[in-house]
């Protein structure tokens, strides 16, 4: 079996790859746990040094790797770049901190010593999406890498070159083979690699029904799980924003990775005061950011990442409509090849609506009004989802309180767009998932923490 990566800049193929059968997967999860059982016992200065080469192999072939997003799912080349950096940063961020971050925790009990040691757990699964067909790999690979794990991913089927360069990344980095995998693999075949009993624990970033799907076999199966799934987050415009900096935020939030993004700023609440202001420089904003080829360095919005996407969004705008709300820009899918679609904004945006219940995969950006800040709260919380929240005040200490205190969210920012950091634990609450990528609590993860006492 085949599958075809496709343009959808253009619509037309660029390269044909061959899946892994489900034949193959016992050899390729046991030949993983071989290469566990060696990388397990050895130190992290042995660790972490292919993570500081494929760093560097990354930041030196930057362009290429960009590029290569941008043809295969329409990524523009300036978010690209950014990304692989943003792999580079994570390789670098643990090779540096993996030993402090499992470092022994000491602790007092009755007994003459008694501490906890994080140990890996032997092969780990990553089911990967395709919006950041680099980043969401490397996020999940390289602390669980790190912690002395083997690794098999199961990337996206329309980013397999993507998923090519990545094993490559890590061959030429000099990682023992077997270690780490990326296969190209057909979604039915998951359930038996989660089943396998050498496989301890599975991560996946995605939608909520292909979440669902695989914890439900990792559950059945009495094994660990992490999911990174959607998001619809709130940006909460108070009466005191300034507005030509929440505007910014809000466009920049939306906008970056085409919309293509479980953190992106997606419920625009605003207080009624600030309203008419905030809509004029927000549709202006929105209305200004360069829609085309993804593979030129000033285009803000490429094409989505296939033509499926692009419709399915344009059904929830075309829904939301129907459902009362307004359209304040584009909305309209342009003729020609390629699955583009313009920056849109919706108003009067409210519960019922797909914009408001689902997540809007896209640039289209939805405005909820609603009568002071008690009501932007409540409007925030009213969703599915807790992935990511935004608070725009100029009063810090009070924009403060409310991300820490009153958004149900896994991550809450005052004053700034939502966005990924080695450094600051990712993950969400209610349909968005469970567990955490990033920082200590993500290398934590796939860890056995073990009690150990000595009496
Ligand atoms: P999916 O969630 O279907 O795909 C993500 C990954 O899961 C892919 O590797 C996919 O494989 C795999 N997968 C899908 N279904 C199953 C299953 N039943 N068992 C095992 N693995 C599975 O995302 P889509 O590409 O279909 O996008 C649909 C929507 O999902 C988007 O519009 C967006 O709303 C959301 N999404 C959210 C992401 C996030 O970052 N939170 C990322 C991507 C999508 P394959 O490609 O072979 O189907």
């Amino acid at each position: 079996m085949t599958i075809e990566s496709i343009n959808p800049a253009t619509g037309k193929p660029i390269a044909r790859y061959e899946l892994t059968p489900a034949s193959a997967l016992p050899g390729i999860v046991e030949r993983a746990h071989a290469a566990f059982l060696q990388w397990r016992q050895s130190g992290f200065a042995e660790r972490t040094a292919p993570l500081q080469r494929a760093a560097g192999i990354l930041r030196r072939n930057e362009r290429e790797y960009a590029q290569l997003m941008a043809q295969e799912m329409g990524k523009p080349v300036s978010n690209g770049l950014e990304e692989v950096r943003a792999c580079a940063a994570v390789c670098e961020h643990y090779a540096e901190h993996a030993a402090e971050m499992l470092a022994d925790t000491p602790l007092t009990s009755d007994f003459t010593r008694s501490r906890v040691v994080y140990r890996p757990l032997g092969v780990v699964l990553g089911v990967q999406p395709w919006n950041w067909p680099f980043h969401q790999v490397f996020r999940m690979a390289v602390p669980a890498l790190a912690a002395g794990n083997a690794v098999v991913v199961k990337h996206a089927s329309n980013v397999p070159g993507c998923a090519r360069a990545i094993e490559d990344v890590f061959v030429r980095a000099q990682l023992p083979p077997d270690l780490l995998r990326v296969l190209l693999l057909a979604s039915a075949d998951v359930e038996a690699l989660v089943s396998h009993p050498l496989v301890r624990g599975v991560s996946l970033t995605g939608s909520g029904p292909a979440g669902a799907a695989v914890a439900r076999a990792a559950g059945g199966k009495l094994k660990k799980s992490v999911l990174e799934l959607g998001g619809s987050d709130p940006y909460l415009v108070l009466a005191d924003a300034d507005i030509e900096l929440a505007a910014r935020i809000c466009t920049q939030g939306r906008l970056g990775n085409s919309g293509q993004s479980c953190i992106a700023a997606k419920r625009m609440i605003v207080v009624k005061d600030v309203r008419a202001a905030f809509e004029e420089r927000f549709v202006a904003l929105m209305g200004a950011a360069r829609v085309g080829d993804p593979l030129l360095d000033d285009t803000v919005v490429g094409p989505l990442a296939r033509r499926d996407l692009r419709d399915a969004l344009h059904a929830q705008v075309q829904a939301s409509v129907a459902a009362g709300a307004r359209l304040l820009l584009g909305g309209a899918v342009p003729e020609g090849p390629g699955s583009f679609y313009p920056a849109t904004v919706l108003t009067d945006v409210r519960r019922g609506m797909p914009a408001f219940d689902e997540e809007l995969f896209g640039p289209v950006a939805a405005i909820v009004p609603v009568a002071d800040e008690g009501a932007a709260i409540a409007a925030a919380n009213d969703s599915a989802y807790g992935l990511g929240g935004c608070v725009l005040t100029r009063d810090v200490q009070r924009g403060e309180r409310i991300a820490a205190d009153l958004l149900d969210s896994g991550m809450a920012w005052v004053n700034g767009c939502v966005r990924e950091d080695p450094r600051l634990p990712f993950g969400g609450i209610k349909d968005s998932g469970y567990g955490r990528e990033q920082a200590t609590w993500g290398i934590r993860e796939f860890v056995n923490v073990k009690t150990v006492v000595v009496t």
